[in-house]
């Protein structure tokens, strides 16, 4: 089936009959001005190929005929374009190419075409050559800006953090915008790779530049919190972590096992069962959080974790829609009680196969939580869900009509 480069291909080749290009400009003209033109031989076997749909061999001969100058390069800029966007790489990088290779190209027209085909390279997933025309165009160049956001971009998926640090400040002072949030996940990234290395020190550095800038991420108190906790300071990570749900209270779903874990080694559940009723009265929205962690991490036997829960179960409106929680609640002490860890039980099962972060620009959502998201590329934009995505489930289990 013809694809809409064909048909643009395709039209470019009658514009130019219709022109006199191809009949004049590109023909030998030794004929008596008047007199037709002989036939030029590219431009037919161009519109053969064309007609039989081998549209590498038109482009080729498109790219023979009509050479690059100052009438025909946004013709050449606008084909590369079109083949990007329709996934036919190969053939934008071929045109851009094409272009950059002419001698008497202007500066300005250059960086455009090595602009375009860094972004051929990106597309074909070729990030070391895209890599090396941004940093050239980075290096001065009316792209600068737009290379160095396009080298942030190699960078995050190259997992080269310090690098996107470098190239996120130049951008930052060339652009005027700020960065700080970028940069400081782009520490948090370097102190996790220290961490994993086991080297604490550097990795507490990392953290301390990643939290020296504004608006402070979150994400640096929760790695400084695990180099605590993994290095056995546990007055600094019960500190930090206790912080951390007060300011956020959305990172409850990462803070909570933690605390929950400390406070179990160190025998001090009372103490934590106290913490968490003042955090209660000051934060009650936050109860589903706790209820639905509780849940996922499969926490219990903290008094008042398991009343979060209890009073989740019997308010979830699709489980009440399927379980006669009354029965339950009026239920005697002991099958009371083994009621709830039967419903638990099934909850938490369900949660470990059903979404529980969702990403608030683009709806992108994961199990785990994760700082960059992977479809709309934003940071920190990843938000838990409160409760079990029944509606998930359901669509797992629906047969397609
Ligand atoms: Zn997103």
């Amino acid at each position: 089936m013809p694809t809409e480069s064909t048909f643009f291909l395709a039209g470019l080749f009658l514009l130019l009959a219709a022109a006199g290009w191809a009949l004049g400009r590109f023909g030998e003209r030794d004929e008596e001005e008047g007199a037709p033109p002989p036939l030029n031989v590219d431009y037919l076997k161009g519109l053969n190929f064309l007609l039989n749909e081998q549209t590498d061999q038109a482009l080729e001969h498109f790219l023979k005929m009509v050479r690059v100058d100052d009438k025909t390069i946004e013709t050449h800029f606008a084909l590369g374009s079109l083949f990007r966007r329709r996934g036919e790489v190969d053939r934008a990088i071929r045109i851009h190419q094409n272009i950059i290779a002419r001698p008497d190209l202007a500066a300005e027209q250059k960086d455009q075409a090595l602009f375009s085909l860094a972004k051929d390279y990106l597309r074909a997933g070729l990030l070391d050559r895209a890599e090396n025309v941004c940093v050239r165009l980075a290096n001065g160049s009316r792209y600068q800006v737009e290379a160095l956001e396009q080298l942030c971009r190699i960078y995050e998926l190259e997992h080269e953090w310090q690098k996107a640090i470098d190239a996120g400040q130049k951008l930052e002072v060339l652009s005027g915008r700020s960065l700080e949030l970028e940069i400081a996940h782009y520490y948090c990234e370097l102190a996790e790779q220290a961490i994993a290395n086991k080297d604490y020190r550097a990795a507490r550095a990392y953290v301390k530049k990643a939290q020296s800038g504004r608006p402070r991420t979150m994400r640096g108190a929760l790695t400084r919190a695990g180099i605590a906790r993994d290095t056995n300071d546990t007055k600094t990570a019960l500190r930090l972590y206790h912080r951390i749900i007060d300011e956020s209270n959305y990172l409850i779903t990462e803070a909570l096992p933690q605390l929950v874990d400390i406070y179990d080694r160190e025998n001090a559940t009372d103490k934590l069962e106290r913490n968490l009723e003042n955090l209660l009265a000051k934060h009650p929205e936050i109860k589903n959080d706790v209820a639905y962690t509780a849940i996922v991490n499969q926490i219990d036997g903290v008094k008042v974790i398991d009343n979060c829960v209890e009073d989740y179960m019997m308010n979830e409106p699709t489980l009440t829609d399927f379980i006669d929680m009354q029965t339950i609640e009026d239920a005697n002490g002991q099958h009371r009680a083994a009621a709830l860890k039967k419903v638990r039980a099934a909850l938490s099962k369900l949660a470990s196969t059903t979404p529980r972060y969702q990403c608030k620009e683009c709806g992108f959502s994961s199990q785990q939580l994760l700082w960059q998201c992977p479809s709309c590329k934003y940071w920190e934009t990843q938000r838990p869900f409160t409760s079990v995505r029944f509606d998930s489930v359901l669509q797992r289990t629906t047969p397609a009509p």
